[in-house]
């Protein structure tokens, strides 16, 4: 009898297939983790191979063949896909969506990878002495890198700054030759040099010192850094990095946004003499190929990157590190919904090692995973590099002279910041789409009578609706509180802004830094060359700013409309708007030169916003989540979201009532779980297709676990399923 393949296939179907091996193969020996190529129904399918077993549940005759095995050794090695398999039961999708998710986009073909050009040194290269390239410094660098390295790739070389004329040189001098290498030759064995610290670190200051004392290497433990902008979390990583390599081990460094993988790459090339590799979009297919193979050999002893990398195979995985361990990005908001940070911890857990979580603004379940013990708390409370903490002014705009959008004062901050020739940064809330209904005139803000909540704006029909009770009300034609007429949506207007300050500023430059303007490959990286260069300019932008980058030469920080998220009918708002505001205020005065940072506020009273601008975030966030308790919302409870859409918004209503159905005669509504919906999305209508949403809340996670599991088998069943498009969401992040 011929072994049995049990494949995971990237479909929506949630179970395995059997499959028998290729013609000829029976004996063949397969493991797990390596790729088949496989027919299904009319198609063929990249698959990988889970187990092998000497029998299947279906008639033998009735199985059908592999037609190929794409690999001769395992691609995904066992820990990858008991991570993966974590992960599908955890999130709720198929095991074979999980694994494909978790290759590089070129190993979800069967096409055979294409060669590359990798150099090493001739005999009489290697012959020379070790500073002998000396009066040619790009020449000799590469003599210093092929001696470290063995062989290097074309596009690790161009990494450090060398171009093919260089390379040319010294072949035409036979010194260096070239090859065509397949990415599977990775038999270099791996060399870890003596002084592997190609600079000298900083000397901790006592608290980095206390921090990594606490650090213990050979067990699983989260430890969440926390610390300001500037406070030194990087060098605390650096130094937890350098131990690492040394005892012979491999790091991974997840990074929230590809944008800031760069910057941490430069870093830490500059601190390290071993080799780096980047895994994130916008490395070239290949190229990514190539760096998931060397970390997968063991060759590449840090791996940078962002979400996708935390599946990265690394046989000698020692730390990983989780930088800005708040931002949504290590979420994943299609596909396969999983958060990066909690399989990151999974996967520390698994493989006995430390994780290491930091961030200026940790999350609301970071946090309270410190207060149960669960995640140690280091702390880091001064700025090391000396730079000040900047001052906070708050701009009442119900009394400020403004246009709609920019106050008269803020107005002149920015132009005296230009005049002494400094840079200003103007940052626009636009996270929770969906606004809250304000009056510009006294600040009234719609809210629901029921809870203390504040409405959402929707448009579809012109309604308002609050995302905590469901009560819906008609969109007023003045403002209840001094009978203005003019209310507007909070967060409206701040599209202008870029046009407006180009208007009152035009001879300043004014760069827009959003999604779409960083989406070019290094477009970060130019924009931080230009503002390096210091001349004085505004940059206007969104969420992109509150990210970790540097920008030494700003000195004014602007937020606008950035209570919206006080008033956003996802509960997290808050939340968020702490993030951003403390995020955004770390982005200026982080050089030499003092900050300001001025906050535009309709709400200057606001009791949350008051704590976080007297007491801090530390406090700010722990009465957020006395709140989260009393609401009965994450992290104290477990939440998933089923979420439908579809051009007739009745189908997607339809969906998640049966859902709701079927939930109900499963685990009826009780005060340790709830139901909230079918409710519409924030963002009610996207590209033609109404949205809607269903709730579920657990005082136990099992419970909410288990639960999911049987609605979604019922689920499947049911006709209106095909009709809409539908997903599972488990720890929401982002509700619109
Ligand atoms: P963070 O990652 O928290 O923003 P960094 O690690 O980047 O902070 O540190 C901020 C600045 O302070 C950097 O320029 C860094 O080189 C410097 N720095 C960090 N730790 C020390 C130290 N122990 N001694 C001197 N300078 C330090
Ligand atoms: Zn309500
Ligand atoms: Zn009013």
């Amino acid at each position: 009898m011929p072994p049995i393949l049990i494949v995971a296939l990237p479909t929506p179907l949630r179970r395995l297939f059997d499959y028998l091996p290729p013609e000829g193969n029976e004996t063949l020996s397969i493991l797990p983790g390596t790729r088949v190529e496989v027919p299904f129904g009319s198609q063929t399918l990249v698959g990988i191979v889970v187990k092998v077993a000497q029998s299947s549940d279906y008639p033998i005759e009735k199985l059908r063949r592999a037609s190929a095995i794409l690999d001769n050794q395992p691609k995904l090695t066992d820990d990858i896909i008991g991570l993966c398999q974590w992960a599908a039961d955890y999130y709720q999708y198929p095991l074979g969506e999980v694994l494909h998710a978790a290759l590089p986009t070129l190993l979800r073909k069967s096409d055979p990878l294409p060669t590359v050009t990798s150099w090493a040194h001739t005999t009489a290269g290697k012959g020379l002495p070790a500073t002998g390239l000396k009066r040619s410094p790009k020449q000799q660098l590469v003599h210093q890198l092929l001696l470290e390295h063995g062989q290097l790739r074309d596009s690790q070389l161009r990494e450090h700054g060398i171009s093919s004329s260089v390379l040319l040189a010294m072949e035409e001098k036979g010194l260096v030759a070239r090859q065509q290498v397949s990415l599977y030759d990775n038999h270099n064995p791996v060399v870890i040099p003596d002084t592997l610290l190609a600079e000298a670190p900083q000397i901790p200051n006592p608290e980095q010192q206390a921090a990594l004392e606490q650090i213990r290497y050979h067990q699983y433990q989260t430890y969440l850094l926390e610390g300001a902008t500037g406070s030194g979390k990087t060098e605390v990583y650096l130094h937890a990095i350098a131990r690492t390599l040394q005892a012979g081990r491999q790091v991974l460094m997840l990074v929230p946004e590809i944008g800031l993988a760069p910057q941490t790459l430069q870093r830490f090339q500059r601190r390290f003499k071993l080799p780096i590799v980047q895994l994130h979009s916008s490395v070239a297919e290949l190229e990514r190929a190539q760096n998931w193979h060397d970390a997968a050999s063991g060759k590449a002893r840090i791996v940078i990157g962002t979400r996708l990398a935390v599946f990265t195979p690394m046989p000698d995985l020692g730390l990983i590190i989780l930088d800005e361990e708040h931002d949504l990005s290590f979420k994943q908001q299609d596909g396969v919904r999983y958060s990066a940070r909690d399989v990151a911890v999974m996967r520390a857990f698994k493989a006995s090692i430390p994780l290491l979580l930091g961030s200026a603004t940790p999350s609301l379940e970071s946090l309270h995973n410190t207060l149960k013990n669960r995640y140690q708390h280091l702390v880091l409370t001064q700025r090391a590099g000396g730079a000040q903490t900047p001052e906070i002014e708050v701009l009442d705009m119900r009394k400020e002279e403004n246009d709609g959008v920019l106050a008269k004062s803020t107005l002149e901050d920015i132009r005296r910041t230009l005049a002494r020739g400094e840079q200003v940064l103007v940052f626009i809330n636009r996270r929770g789409y969906a606004p809250a209904l304000l009056c510009r005139h006294c600040g009234w803000v719609a809210s629901c009578t029921a809870c203390a909540a504040r409405m959402t704006l929707h448009s579809h029909p012109p309604h308002l609706r609050c995302h905590h009770c469901d009560q819906q009300k008609p969109v007023p034609s003045q403002c209840p509180s001094c009978l203005h007429p003019d209310l507007t949506a909070l967060g409206q207007g701040t599209q202008r802004c870029a046009s407006l300050l180009e208007q009152y500023f035009p001879d300043t430059e004014v760069l827009r830094v959003d999604q779409d303007s960083m989406r070019r490959k290094n477009a970060m990286g130019e924009l931080s060359e230009k503002l390096a260069q210091g001349n004085p300019c505004i940059l206007v932008g969104t969420q992109m700013l509150a990210k970790g980058h540097h920008f030494p030469k700003v000195t004014l920080a602007v937020l606008l409309d950035i209570d919206q998220g006080l008033f956003s009918g996802d509960f997290r708002g808050p939340e968020r708007m702490g993030q951003q505001l403390i995020q955004v205020a770390g982005r200026a005065g982080r050089g030499h030169l003092p900050g300001k940072v001025l906050l535009q506020t309709y709400q200057p009273d606001h009791p949350l916003l008051q704590l976080l601008l007297a007491q801090g975030y530390g406090a700010f966030a722990r009465e957020l989540l006395r709140e989260r308790a009393l609401t009965r919302m994450p992290p104290i409870w477990a939440m998933a979201l089923l979420r439908a859409e579809s051009k007739r918004p009745e189908n997607a209503v339809n969906f998640l009532q049966a859902a709701l159905k079927i939930a109900h005669n499963l685990r009826p509504p009780s005060p340790d779980h709830a139901y909230l919906g079918p409710l519409p999305a924030l963002m009610e209508k996207r590209n033609h297709r109404y949205r809607y949403q269903l709730q579920i809340t657990s005082a136990r996670r099992t419970d909410l676990q288990q639960l999911l599991k049987s609605v979604i088998e019922e689920l499947e069943k049911t006709a209106l399923a095909q009709r809409v498009r539908w997903s599972v969401d488990v720890d929401p992040q982002d509700m619109s």
